[in-house]
């Protein structure tokens, strides 16, 4: 039986440095500015610190403040050249095309802009289900809360899932609840939570024959 997929979106699927980022941290710079009346400066280590600590800035923003998260979303994922800006992954269609098994999509991100951004690729109709920040009560990877959600919802063991993400810390939640884990980086000090190491996309293919020759060898 193939294994489940579990994709990151942002810089796992897409290369979201030349716009998408640069885009989002500055509406979120103005946003938290506004809302917390501090300026630029202080508004921009706000967001920072945030998600360094909280793991996202939203996340940050309900611990010490008064904020509507569906407003806070809204108002920072407005990427109005989305279409013609995405940069996919190399070879990222033909890639989803020729893995086997069930793919889901799990991402920090607000759910309209997950779909928003899954059209733009033209993948869409690759993905089973999509967990994004709503699903998971606003409790952002690495919390345990989406990753439970994605085995309840779609009656996975983790054991037969495999999540592919840029984010390492994402993967040590992943690891200890039992699924197999590839980081998609360049570095190369990837310790425990991390089975498989890939520095681009395309090597999946890689990793999919690997666990399909192992399983063979039992
Ligand atoms: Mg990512």
């Amino acid at each position: 039986m193939p294994p489940t997929w579990i994709f990151d979106l942002d810089n796992t699927l897409h290369d979201a440095e030349p716009y998408i980022f640069p885009e989002m941290n500055r509406m979120m710079t103005a946003y938290v500015a506004r809302h917390m009346g501090v300026d630029e400066a202080t508004a921009n280590r706000l967001r920072v610190d945030y998600w360094r600590q909280y793991g996202s800035t939203l996340a940050g923003l309900l611990q010490h403040s008064e904020i509507d998260p569906e407003h806070f979303l809204r108002e920072t994922h407005r990427f109005p050249e989305l279409d013609r800006r995405i940069r996919p992954m190399r070879g990222l269609r033909a890639i989803l095309r020729r893995l086997p098994g069930r793919k889901v999509l799990f991402t920090n991100a607000p759910y309209v802009y997950a779909i928003t951004v899954l059209r733009a690729l033209r993948i869409e109709h690759h993905f089973d289900g999509v967990i994004a920040m709503q699903q998971t009560g606003f409790r952002p990877k690495p919390h345990g809360a989406g990753y439970r959600r994605i085995l309840a919802q779609h009656g996975l063991a983790a054991e037969r899932c495999i999540m592919v993400e840029d984010s390492r810390d994402n993967l040590v939640t992943a690891k200890r609840m039992g699924m197999r884990t590839v980081w998609l980086s360049r570095d190369l000090r990837h310790g425990p939570a991390v089975d498989f190491r890939i520095s681009r996309l395309s090597d999946l293919t890689r990793v999919a024959a690997g666990l399909t020759m192992s399983s063979e060898d039992k």
